[in-house]
């Protein structure tokens, strides 16, 4: 009988365990993806990017001979129509770790083995699964660095080449159409600005990793943190949707350091902390929702997103550059430097004293490489609720900033258009996707800050001084 795989984030053919058993079972097998309770609930630009990235899966499928079915509904009940409608004995899918996607798929693993359907969830969405990396006296790291020395040397086993073929049904069940989901509908104008900085699918994602390994990971040590300079892999967005895996990064990691290129083991750490915020987020799923440290949620954070300080951060004119320059980077391109996410996540709660969980959804619904586990870890790590955090009384200069990361403006030029005589493409790109309610416009003064640099320091030290726990 045929196996149905069931698609998520891992929309790849290599590295792909699920897909690779299920070829060399010799049965048919059909893959499947659903606009299902997760999906509907995702914000505006990861649901846009996902659809993307399917519509090139299925593309990539269909030069295999398949076809990928699409169906919208509750992952379960879709899941057992397509059972009955195919007559399949078994329901593969690759493993996640958020609590939103585990609920789901215990609901469905659950439902489907009551039914005695070979319910089987495979490995392949991290390096190493939550559970098999502990501490000495046997729990969770909660402290990034010792679990990087415990996994820095350890082998999570060989990328798969993806499969040659495999067989396919003699029949396939009917599908959606993908345009009919319109995944793109909250995007509203910017989906026309973010569609030239996206970089969609396996071919695109593996020559992504291989061009950063020829061209970048050298200087990736120290590039890595300006935010004007193209340093970085870019890889999140492919991770992600899992149109890349992390096996095949962390073996072009390893290759890199055998070779000797400088910074390869520091993109090795970077990937493990990818991996540290899945397995906090397997452990601790408060991570996602709450205050990670508890007695946080007696600090006197502003909730109010009504604060016009608050909606100036979101639209990029808080009168602090580097703020401003990170936010509207992400309006254009869908995604954020590192160095940006830490300033304006420092900003955002520190100098406006504003709870991180309102930056966060901001993130998840902006974010092309929203990705629920490091989203949620960035935040908590910024605002000092979180696991092995930055302390709160380590307040980001965003002046200071300016001095170490941009001195010669490259990553302000590119991003602010206010007066300046000549401003960038990329500056004005931000005016056309942004809500036109937000009545900004290139010629307008750039802002005053909202609030000052030393002003809004001494105001968050003082509540933390004050704090009631
Ligand atoms: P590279 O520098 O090339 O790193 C390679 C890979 O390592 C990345 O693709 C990513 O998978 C992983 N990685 C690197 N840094 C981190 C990190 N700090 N935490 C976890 N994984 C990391 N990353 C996301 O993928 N999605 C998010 O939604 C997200 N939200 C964030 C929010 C905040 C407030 C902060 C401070 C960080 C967030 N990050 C998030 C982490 C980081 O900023 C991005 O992973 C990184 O900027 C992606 O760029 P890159 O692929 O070029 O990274």
């Amino acid at each position: 009988s045929p196996i149905l795989l069931w698609f998520r984030r891992d929309l790849r053919l290599s590295d792909h365990p699920a897909l690779t058993e299920a070829a060399e079972s010799g049965r048919p097998v059909i893959p499947v993806f659903l606009l299902d309770e997760v999906l509907e609930d995702h914000g505006a630009a990861p649901k846009w990017r996902m659809g993307l990235a399917v519509e090139r899966f299925a593309e990539r499928l269909s030069e295999k001979g398949a076809r990928l079915i699409l169906r919208r509904g509750r992952a379960l009940e879709t899941l057992r129509d397509l059972v009955e409608e195919t007559g399949a004995g078994a329901v593969w899918w690759t493993r996640l770790y958020d609590p939103l996607a585990r609920d789901r798929d215990e609901r469905v693993k659950a439902g489907l083995k009551d039914d005695g359907v070979d319910a089987r969830s495979f490995h392949g969405h991290v390096l190493f699964e939550p559970w098999t990396v502990e501490t000495k006296t046997g729990g969770y790291y909660k402290v990034y660095t010792p679990m990087w020395r415990a996994v820095r040397d350890r082998d999570p086993g060989r990328a798969l080449p993806a499969p040659k073929e495999w067989r396919h049904p003699g029949t396939w069940p009917d599908s959606d159409r993908l345009e009919d989901w319109k995944l793109g509908a909250a995007m509203n104008r910017g989906a026309a600005v973010v569609a030239n900085h996206v970089t969609v699918g396996e071919d695109a994602a593996s020559h992504r990793l291989g061009a950063f390994m020829a061209h970048k990971i050298d200087h990736y040590g120290e590039a890595r943190d300006i935010p004007g300079t193209d340093g970085t892999s870019g890889l999140s967005e492919n991770l992600t949707y899992g149109e890349i895996g992390p096996r095949s990064c962390w073996e072009a990691g390893r290759r890199a350091i055998e070779e000797g290129k400088k910074g390869a083991e520091t993109f090795l750490q970077e990937l493990v902390w990818r991996e540290f915020a899945y397995h906090l987020v397997y452990h601790t799923p408060r991570l996602m929702t709450g205050n990670w440290k508890e007695d946080w949620d007696a600090f006197p954070w502003n909730e109010d997103e009504r604060k016009a300080e608050v909606k100036a951060w979101k639209r990029g004119r808080t009168g602090m550059e580097l703020v401003d320059a990170a936010m509207r980077e992400m309006h254009v391109t869908g995604t954020m430097h590192n160095r940006g996410r830490m300033i304006v996540a420092s900003y955002l709660t520190k100098h406006l004293m504003t709870h991180w969980k309102i930056g966060c959804r901001w993130f998840e619904e902006h974010l092309i490489d929203w990705d629920p586990a490091s989203n949620s870890l960035g935040w908590q790590w910024s605002a000092g609720s979180g696991p092995d955090a930055t302390p709160y009384f380590r307040v980001f200069n965003p002046e200071t900033q300016v001095d170490r990361f941009d001195k010669d403006g490259t990553y302000r030029r590119a991003w602010i258009a206010e007066n300046r005589g000549n401003p960038a493409k990329t500056a004005l790109a931000f005016f056309d996707c942004i809500p036109r309610s937000w009545n900004m416009s290139p010629e307008d003064d750039y802002p005053e800050p909202v609030v000052g640099a030393k002003e809004g320091r001494q105001r968050a030290l003082d509540a933390y001084e004050n704090r009631p726990f």
